[in-house]
């Protein structure tokens, strides 16, 4: 299904304190068997960058193919709407290149795949903000409405599942707790670790999917649609519910057709009707994101991604203030409103039994 990631990394860092965990001293032996460079930090050490100062770009790239495993220490989690109510932190960043990548503004010039070995932890804290959750509707007599977690927010976690095992046991914990529901979304086709996991339904697993044009020239080094719309039957065929998310729809010339084209070739592969409903009461879903960026985004993505030529001019834009209070340049009013009414309409036609979540 997806490529190893193991292939897609070219250097492992530990923190000394990863190895006290059992997930950091099982991915040491392993990875230093399969890796030419595997190192244990020192103390409060930094990853060595391994480009020459200046080279921006090296350096971005460079960082998408090293690992670093330690433990996560900030336990507070962040918010996470519209998707979920929190973020569940179990990886940060990701193997993929994509030149719009909403987390080029976040994660510093080396955004490297941190991969956290103290799962239990997290998953604990996870259920005291699902308890703190309940006793507060309960409380406002409420209806304990279950609490979302987004386990996508900061990274892919199915890209380096084959590698931590960490989403797998976060499906099987949340499958336990009847409070708590998961959401993850990816690009990558590495889920055959999920496959046998007791999920009960309470996760839904949700796949970025896009044109031939856009994963072409902007999603550099994730998987071929082919590989996650078969990863997306495989899930469903193990009982899953699923999602499908296109993010970003961008209007570039001949987008209607291969939008069009690509909602066909997916109801072909994913039937609507077969999905299974989750804890959630939904079947498939969908959400759709139009293209935006920032401006501060821009100047990242030019400096990494220079020859990539995604569309950010300001022509046929219009700058909005989003729900977090700073600004974004969006599809103009007209172009908006085609774009949210020409995808709305293609998965009414060819998913009717699906459930459109959003369209921003
Ligand atoms: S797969 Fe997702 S997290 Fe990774 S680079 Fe692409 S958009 Fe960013």
């Amino acid at each position: 299904m997806g490529q190893q990631p193991s292939l897609m990394i070219d250097r492992a860092f530990f923190e000394p304190a990863a190895l006290e965990h059992d997930l950091g001293r099982r991915l040491h032996t392993q990875l230093t068997k399969l890796l030419p460079e595997v190192r244990v930090l020192p103390p409060r050490g930094r990853v060595p960058v391994c480009c020459p100062p200046g080279d921006i770009a090296g350096a971005y790239r460079a960082a998408k193919r090293t690992l670093v495993v330690a433990v996560r220490r900030n336990l507070t989690f962040q918010r996470c709407r519209p998707s979920a109510d929190w973020q569940l932190p179990l990886v940060t960043s990701c193997p993929g290149l994509c030149a719009y990548c909403y987390l080029q503004t976040t994660l510093g010039p080396h955004p490297y795949i941190r991969v956290y070995v103290n799962v239990d932890e997290i998953l604990a804290k996870a259920a005291e903000y699902a308890a703190t959750a309940a006793t507060a509707a309960s409380a406002a007599s409420g209806d304990g409405r279950a609490t979302v977690f987004e386990a996508a927010a900061t990274g892919d976690p199915i890209a380096v599942e084959p590698l931590t095992g960490a989403l797998t046991r976060a499906v099987e914990f949340f499958g336990r707790d009847g409070r708590t529901l998961l959401r993850v979304v990816t690009k990558f086709g590495s889920v055959e670790p999920l496959l046998a996991a007791e999920h009960r339904g309470r996760t839904r697993v949700r796949f970025s999917i896009n044109t031939p044009s856009v994963v072409r020239r902007w999603e550099a080094g994730t998987a071929t649609i082919a590989a996650r719309l078969a990863a997306a039957a495989a899930v469903a065929r193990a009982g899953y519910p699923i999602g499908l998310m296109i993010a970003p729809v961008l209007a570039y010339p001949g987008w209607r057709e291969e939008y069009a084209e690509l909602a066909e070739s997916v109801a072909a592969t994913v039937a609507a009707g077969d999905v299974a409903r989750g804890a959630d009461g939904k079947g498939l879903t969908f959400e759709v994101v139009t293209h935006r960026f920032t401006a501060r985004a821009r100047d990242l993505i030019l400096s990494r991604h220079a020859g990539a030529g995604l569309p950010m001019s300001e022509e046929g834009r219009r700058y909005r203030i989003g729900q977090f209070g700073y600004g974004k340049w969006v599809y103009d009013t007209g172009q908006m409103n085609e774009v949210k009414e020409f995808m709305a309409d293609l998965i009414c036609r060819h998913f009717p039994g699906a459930a459109l979540e959003y369209v921003v």
